[in-house]
């Protein structure tokens, strides 16, 4: 299928780049096109789509088969104009393949559909609130399962993550990220995620400070949801670790909740919520941002009952961070002011194939993002699967490289090796 829009393809830098129009991108067999792909991906080039006036939007050349083809370059779908074929607020090459499209589709018109686990409208009764709510959020399996056809409130916070762009990092963003304004750019991408026929904008809670306009949004879904009889999803940072509030208050310990009902959680579901989540429970007595998912009853107009809560640490950057040893790799790509991507995990299994982080400003293989990968563990099933995903990665990106630190056996970082050099930023020429 032609894209309806320019597409502009590099070559070596003494080339000169080669426009083709709609009726020009003709992906057969010889045709000056496909020859053009070929040409671009031997010597490391890439193809820009014109569709977006003014940003050279990058694809990548993929080789499937024989046949050069392009396609969306992860995390830029939503930088397309909307009839453009690269255009997709989803990211399916990442750990969102683990959902059936009964779990996560998205509408012709944009809108992102979600099946969640457990449904967000109630029907009335205190018993059926009871009866239909599992009270704690499925650990990921280790190895690969069948596809899911629902997704859980953990894999609801990472699309709301992702598709609000805060698993991308470049330079530019130093110094601009807050938990607030990441409150509502959340809220903004809730506008067009549905969740078994609800617009989550309307029952969803996000951080903001007293006397703001993010504090008058909360209180409007508080109301709808009460008046509409749904449950409420809050996302919120945690206020900052104590012992009294790692043994539970009684209440959720977030920050930023102007416009929130309290959150009532008992004491021994918050224990079994950070048994659950040991790394991030450990991460915020070490003094890290953990953001928390939860899930309530049908709220009153003061408080409301927490059934489920989830947690994921991030970086300053607000960059989702699977463990510690990823926060020193994190740390270190900002400070060599490096431009990357955290693939987010969802409810994919352990042993699925996504890298720690990618460089967006190196190219591997196919006009890909360069993979980085953190070995983190010494268990014999978790060697067995590094086993199995270097040989995966040596296939795939052996040509052009692949960067890995062994922390399980270097905790200190000794070993760290320099990244590769920057080359082209492609986000950066996007996000400016
Ligand atoms: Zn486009």
């Amino acid at each position: 299928m032609p894209n309806p829009y320019w597409i502009k393809v590099y070559f070596d830098k003494d080339t000169e780049p080669t426009r083709f129009s709609p009726d020009r991108q003709i992906e057969e067999e010889g045709s000056a096109f496909r020859n053009a792909l070929k040409k671009a991906r031997d010597c490391k080039a890439y193809a820009v789509c014109l569709c977006n006036r003014g940003k050279e939007l990058p694809l990548a050349i993929r080789l499937r088969n024989d046949n050069h083809s392009l396609a969306k370059y992860p995390n830029t779908g939503k930088e397309h104009v909307m009839d453009c074929r690269f255009y997709s607020r989803l990211n399916p090459e990442g750990g969102q393949k683990t959902y059936t499209e009964k779990a996560l589709n998205e509408s012709n018109s944009g809108i992102v559909k979600i099946t969640l686990d457990y449904p967000l409208q109630t029907r009335s009764t205190v018993i059926e609130q009871d009866k239909v709510i599992d009270d704690e959020i499925p650990r990921r399996p280790y190895r690969n399962v069948k596809k899911r056809n629902t997704m859980s409130l953990l894999g609801l916070l990472h699309t709301l993550w992702e598709t609000a762009g805060y698993n991308v990092w470049v330079p530019g963003m130093d110094g601009k990220r807050n938990s607030t304004q990441l409150g509502y750019n959340l809220f903004r991408q809730a506008e067009k995620i549905q969740s078994n026929g609800i617009l989550l904008s309307e029952v969803l809670m996000t951080p903001a400070r007293r006397g703001t306009m993010d504090e008058a949004r909360n209180k409007s879904v508080l109301q709808s949801a009460i008046e509409k009889k749904r449950r409420l999803v809050v996302v919120s940072e945690l206020a900052q670790f104590s012992d009294e509030r790692k043994h539970g208050t009684g209440r959720l310990p977030v920050q930023n909740f102007a416009g929130m009902p309290f959150l009532n959680i008992d004491d021994s579901r918050w224990k079994s919520a950070l048994q659950r989540f040991s790394i991030e429970a450990h991460a915020w007595a070490a003094g890290f941002k953990i953001f928390a998912i939860a899930v309530t009853d049908v709220p009153g107009p003061a408080s409301a009952t927490v059934r489920q809560v989830g947690l994921i640490m991030v970086s300053d950057r607000f960059i989702p961070l699977d463990s510690a040893y990823e926060s020193v790799v994190e740390k270190i790509l900002y400070e060599n002011k490096r431009t990357f991507i955290k693939p987010l995990v969802y409810d994919s299994a352990e042993s699925e194939y996504l890298p720690d982080f990618c460089l967006t400003d190196v190219t591997a293989g196919d006009s890909q993002p360069f993979p980085i990968e953190v070995w983190g563990m010494k268990t014999a099933e978790y060697l067995a699967h590094r086993e199995v995903k270097t040989e995966w990665y040596n296939k795939e990106f052996g040509r052009f490289g692949w960067w890995s630190w062994d922390a399980a056996q270097d905790p200190q970082g000794v070993t760290i090796k320099p990244f590769p050099p920057a080359e082209r930023d492609v986000m950066n020429e996007i996000m400016k």
